[in-house]
């Protein structure tokens, strides 16, 4: 398949497991058998990992931990409650992305709210929402506005074109959050042991890569913006480790066929021009990060269903059993968690990690239970 095929090529991937094997030799005497940590900020990039084996294939001293770049994963249980709130509410047609549908709130999902009456649909645009309140007048119709700069930019521009129409049935409860404070409020943790990053390709179509340049210059960490294919990882994790091997720490940009420098304008302006950054906003795990939320201008408040709906808007707790925090930090790896794959599976969700499609620990459970396995008890995990 073109532009398929070329990018999992199997002589083109053990070359490059090669050269990543050659470059980890390189590294001083004193770090030889001390493990390497990359971590991949997207969950896009964890599922490519794991669907691929790619872990398998690679030097046992790199390893692979799973950073907080899954929208629906770092939805706090308090904003899932309060768009059960929204969707209970009389006459309202709430429309959601499917990932996050069984995303715990504190009593139940909105695929359980769904199941007790609440008028619940998944769409796969917000155009398909906005289509939704045209067809139905005499109901409000909101829609579950979800993920980092890659999807603002499409809620935004159906914000403006339900602006052109004078539609007054519609409306956005907006938890839109953005990369850069949430990369820096991780950079900024004492107990963060990361020796370099994959960055996200998809977020960076739209905001390009110099706004990276902080993670190299100030913290000295290498950043390699990556694609999503098997040979795009394996090549970033090669530029990684070179950067490591020659005490380099620069950002580079390995998806140079997608991502440019200065990203997506178009995209970066009907942002602007329809969201401005939240003071605080919670992160499931990460707790509150400064203007790391977008919420909507004022002259879209009347879109705005944070205004239109008395919502809880309640900080609550994390299960006690549940250590997404620790996950999305890179701290512990999925089947680490006391409840991965017993208490807690993609159909009993105690997490949010494991119910996106982004997750790290749904990626452990779809893909990566035998590898887990080993690892934990020790096995080695080379075939
Ligand atoms: S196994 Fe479940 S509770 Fe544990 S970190 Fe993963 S999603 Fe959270």
């Amino acid at each position: 398949m073109k532009y398929v095929s070329e990018f999992r090529d199997p002589p083109a991937a053990r070359r490059l497991v090669a050269t990543i094997e050659s470059l980890m030799s390189r590294r001083p005497k004193t770090l030889q058998g001390a493990p390497l940590k990359i971590m991949e900020v997207c969950g896009g990039h964890t599922h490519a990992i794991f669907k691929f084996g790619l872990e398998t294939l690679l030097p046992e001293t790199i390893e692979l931990v799973h950073g907080p770049g899954c929208p629906v994963c770092v939805l706090p249980v308090g904003r899932v409650d309060d768009a059960i709130s929204i969707a209970t509410s009389e006459g309202v047609i709430f429309c959601t992305y499917g990932d996050a549908l069984r995303v715990p709130g504190s009593r139940t999902s909105l695929a359980g709210a769904k199941a007790e009456g609440a008028d619940v649909r998944t769409v796969y645009s917000p155009t398909d929402a906005l289509a939704l309140a045209r067809a139905n007048p005499s109901r409000r119709v909101v829609f579950f506005g979800l993920g980092f700069e890659t999807t603002a930019p499409s809620t935004a521009l159906t914000l403006l074109q339900a602006e052109r129409e004078g539609v007054s049935n519609f409306f956005v409860f907006s938890n839109h959050v953005t990369i850069i404070p949430a990369l820096r409020a991780l950079l900024d943790a004492e107990d963060l042991q990361v020796d370099g990053f994959i960055g996200p390709g998809h977020v960076s179509m739209v905001i390009g890569v110099e706004p990276y340049h902080f993670i190299a210059e100030h913290y000295r960490r290498p950043f390699v913006v990556s694609g999503f294919e098997p040979l795009d990882v394996l090549q970033s994790i090669a530029m990684v480790v070179a950067q490591h091997v020659e005490g380099r720490a620069v950002v580079e940009n390995q998806y140079s066929r997608l991502v440019s420098t200065q990203g997506n304008s178009a995209a970066q302006t009907a942002i602007h021009e329809v969201f401005k950054p939240r003071a605080h906003f919670e992160w499931r795990g990460l707790g509150s990060i400064a203007e790391s939320g977008l919420e909507l201008q004022p002259r879209f408040a009347r879109f705005d269903a944070e205004q239109a709906f008395r919502v809880p808007a309640l900080s609550v707790a994390d299960p006690k059993a549940c250590q997404c925090g620790e996950v999305l930090k890179g701290q512990l790896r999925p089947y680490e968690c006391k409840v991965f794959g017993t208490a807690c599976t993609p159909e009993t969700p105690i997490g949010s990690c494991m119910v996106s499609s982004e997750g790290a620990c749904a990626a452990y459970y779809s893909y990566g239970r035998l590898t887990s396995l080993r690892r934990a008890s020790g096995l080695k995990v080379h075939p």
